[in-house]
């Protein structure tokens, strides 16, 4: 029996008795024969709490002293979690993400790891302890300050560690039973994925699916990490994310033509009107935004109409940047040559993901199907190899979702899919 590195959301751990829950199931892993290293998020809404606390004493908190506030949510289920362990008569330690040597570039609020040296772990592991690590956090190579990897990334920490302490799963516990073909939020049907590929787990968390991250897969993928999504409030099998199909029983779990539709209300579109249709307008419009450090996803420009050789040229980008890329944009108008600007944080993205889209013709066309039969208006259009995007009204979500997913014989024959505990906050 090998290492596992077990990770628990925020969620898992809101409270006392959640805690002592989390704690019993470490301790079964460990009883197990594994050796043990759970990495830990803030309990509950804590984060969101901090953050809060910090903008009411400061309207700019800076990056160095946010952090460093951060870092404390996890500092403390990371402790109570060990205590509840050892309250349970097996030894455990917790270790700050500095501790447990995970090193990072200084980018304050979204740093990135670029080193683990997990000696500590190791020899405590060694020495028969169970590892606690808080994730979400680690120490900046140049500054030796301490620093954030951005919300939710405590995934990250335990995909690092388990490539750095070469263990044998990432165990990352939510309060889902897994990857769902669609946010069991709003699909009562969505259908629990037994294996899915680390591409089309790409593909679904960077078009909107919650569940992991896109900086965590592509770390596991990088490292050939197996990731075990499940929940920690019931003992079912979660989803694999692995490189090769998992055996279940006697039977290979095949690949899905489909994967699953995901979701995304967080961007907004701005469309730059009246933009001179020659060379090199398109080039000064995404210089300005890419100066302004702002990443956009799709991007359309309009035929331009005959008369006046103008055209308009609409793109997305996350909402918490729209005030930016406006600000950006209005300041070079005369440069660009554009006439106006209009900004729209009513839409939505849905998407469409899995790897036989390649192979299997038609759809594209089934897609566009469901979404007209359930009178949903396409407003742009963006695909990959194995994705295929269309932007609509926000309100139209949740039942374009609903429609994809049934026009793909996706919904399950029960409603299985639970959703334990969160708040979506
Ligand atoms: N506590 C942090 C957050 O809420 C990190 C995490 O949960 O992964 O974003
Ligand atoms: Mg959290």
């Amino acid at each position: 029996m090998g290492l596992v590195v077990q990770k628990y959301g925020g969620s898992s751990v809101a409270d006392a008795e959640g805690i002592k829950r989390v704690a019993k199931r470490i301790v079964e892993a460990k009883k197990n024969g594994h050796q043990v290293v759970a990495v830990v998020s803030a309990m509950g809404d804590t984060t969101d709490e901090l953050i809060d606390l910090a903008e009411q004493v400061s309207p700019m908190p800076a990056g160095r002293e946010l952090d460093m506030l951060l870092t404390a949510g996890e500092r403390i289920s990371m402790a109570l979690l060990a205590m509840a362990i050892k309250n349970l008569g097996h030894s455990a330690q917790s270790f700050t993400g500095s501790q447990a040597g995970v090193i990072t570039d200084s980018v304050h609020n979204k740093a990135r790891i670029i080193d683990v040296t997990p000696g500590r772990i190791r020899d405590s592991l060694d020495e028969g302890n169970i590892a606690i690590v808080a994730g979400f956090q680690g120490v900046s190579q140049d500054t030796k300050d301490i620093t954030t990897l951005g919300r939710g990334g405590s995934d990250t920490t335990a995909v690092a560690l388990a490539a750095a302490l070469d263990a044998e799963v990432c165990e990352i516990y939510t309060d889902v039973d897994g990857v769902f073909t669609a946010d069991p939020r709003v699909v009562k049907k969505a259908r629990k994925i037994d294996w899915i590929s680390f591409e089309d787990m790409l593909e679904l968390a960077s078009s909107g699916s919650k569940v992991l991250l896109h900086r965590c897969v592509e770390y596991a993928r990088r490292y050939n990490i197996p990731i075990h999504v499940r929940s920690s409030f019931s003992g079912l099998q979660g989803t694999w994310v692995s490189s090769e199909p998992i055996q279940q029983g006697d039977k290979q779990v095949e690949q899905a033509i489909i994967s699953g539709v995901a979701h995304d209300t967080s961007e907004a579109k701005i469309t730059v009107v009246g933009v001179p249709d020659k060379p090199g307008e398109a080039a000064s419009i995404f210089r300005t935004i890419a100066d302004a450090e702002i990443n956009i996803d799709m991007v359309v420009q309009n035929v331009s109409a005959a008369a006046t050789g103008l055209t308009d040229i609409s793109f997305t980008l996350p909402k918490t940047e729209g005030r930016k890329a406006i600000d950006a944009l209005e300041k070079n108008k005369s440069a660009i040559g554009f006439d106006s600007l209009r900004y729209d944080d009513q839409i939505g993205k849905i998407s469409l993901v899995g790897a036989g889209m390649k192979t299997n013709p038609g759809v594209t066309a089934d897609f566009f199907t469901a979404l007209s039969d359930a009178g949903v208006n396409i407003e742009l259009i963006s695909t990959s190899e194995i994705r295929i995007s269309v932007v609509t009204r926000a309100d139209d979500v949740p039942e374009a979702v609903r429609a994809v997913h049934t026009a793909f014989g996706l919904d399950s024959d029960s409603d299985e899919a639970v959703v334990y505990g969160g708040t979506g906050r």
